[in-house]
């Protein structure tokens, strides 16, 4: 699959011919990664956030947002749910939070894998090294971090308080990688001012740099944010016809082209994908391309208040219930719900290259 291809399958919406990327892409995920999804506990350890990014519900610049931070306690009763449930990884998300400090999460880190010997993923923005590098000795696996855009001045506009660009963002997942961890990064899409072009540059960004895992879900307007108002309306006619959609249907798509030029990589059904599509958002993910998929296990008191992007999917369940529809939602596909870490085989190969 070259770049013209890509882009070639991008603008595609005719279904008959499109039911040949979504068999590919399922071909490909059988073959290199094969049945078993993954389940990786979700657990949204803060929503405070000092950031101001233009498409988020919990931005530091987001009107009325309650805020919180999960105590330490309540973050290993996750751990022991996502243990007693089977689940191979635990990840902590957060905005960007001065108040998770380094030694508070080496701590966490710590306590969850003596408890549990699961592996952890952190989601907790940018941080310096000193912070990462602690992490990794306590033991934390892998770091997601979205690079969001790889047009250089929509990347700008989106983050006007992050410090660096886009590339200092990918520089910042390459160190990572030198510490220690798989890195995982992604991209909304139908975000305003996207385009095709933006688009399939971003797919070919991903084979660019062998990402451990690609999050891919579709843009979700969050009232109040700046991209919900005036600068998303500008973007949008800046971007004029070739404004690419948020729908489920153009995140399927990249989500299939993805698993077709990262053969290997671990890619989720994400939560935004079942929030526009309730119905088949996230079964569609799994049958075009997705291995993965991360139940939440925030307790409800805080899940309700980590409102990125409003009508969450599973926003009031329980964490038993989301379970349970997830793991009956894998069955109902003939898959089989994973066991262990499930770590890209990339991974494996690539140390012992080394
Ligand atoms: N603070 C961390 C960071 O920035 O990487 C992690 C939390 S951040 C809320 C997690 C991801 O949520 C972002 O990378 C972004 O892609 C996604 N997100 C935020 N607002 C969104 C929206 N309105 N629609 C869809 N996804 C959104």
């Amino acid at each position: 699959m070259d770049r013209n291809e890509i882009s070639h399958w991008l603008r595609e919406t005719d279904e008959t011919r499109l039911e040949a990327l979504w068999r590919m892409a399922d071909e490909t995920r059988k073959r290199c990664v094969g049945d078993e999804v993954h389940l990786r506990g979700l657990v949204e350890v803060s929503n405070h956030c000092v950031r101001s990014c233009a498409y988020c519900g919990i931005a530091a610049c987001a009107p009325k947002v309650e805020r919180y931070r999960v105590t330490t306690e309540e973050i290993l009763e996750c751990a022991d749910r996502a243990k007693e449930f089977g689940f191979g990884t635990v990840v902590m998300q957060a905005g960007e939070d001065p108040g998770i400090d380094r030694e508070w999460m080496a701590e966490v880190v710590r306590g969850i894998k003596a408890r549990t010997g699961l592996a952890i993923t952190l989601s907790l923005g940018e941080r310096n090294e000193g912070d990462l590098k602690a992490w990794r000795e306590a033991g934390a696996d892998r770091y997601l971090l979205r690079f969001e855009t790889t047009d250089p001045e929509l990347y700008r506009q989106i983050h006007p308080s992050l410090p660096g660009s886009v590339s200092d963002r990918i520089d910042q997942l390459l160190k990572m990688r030198d510490i220690g961890f798989e890195i995982g990064t992604g991209v909304m899409v139908g975000i305003p001012g996207q385009t095709w072009d933006t688009l399939a540059n971003d797919i070919w960004t991903f084979r660019d740099y062998d990402m451990d895992m690609i999050g891919i879900g579709p843009y979700i307007s969050s009232p109040g944010t700046p991209l919900d108002g005036a600068l998303g309306v500008e973007l949008k006619a800046r971007a004029g016809k070739e404004q690419t959609p948020n729908d489920p249907l153009t995140a399927l798509k990249v989500l299939a082209l993805t698993r077709l030029v990262c053969p290997e990589t671990n890619i989720p059904s994400t939560t935004a994908l079942a929030t526009l599509d309730p119905t088949s958002g996230r079964a569609n993910g799994l049958l075009r391309g997705a291995n993965v998929v991360m139940p939440n296990l925030t307790p409800s008191n805080y899940r309700v208040l980590y409102q990125i992007y409003p009508g969450k999917a599973g926003l009031h369940e329980t964490a038993d219930i989301t379970r349970a529809k997830i793991e009956a939602q894998i069955m109902g596909l003939g898959r089989t719900v994973g066991r262990g870490p499930g770590t890209s085989p990339r991974v494996g190969r690539r140390e012992s290259a080394q």
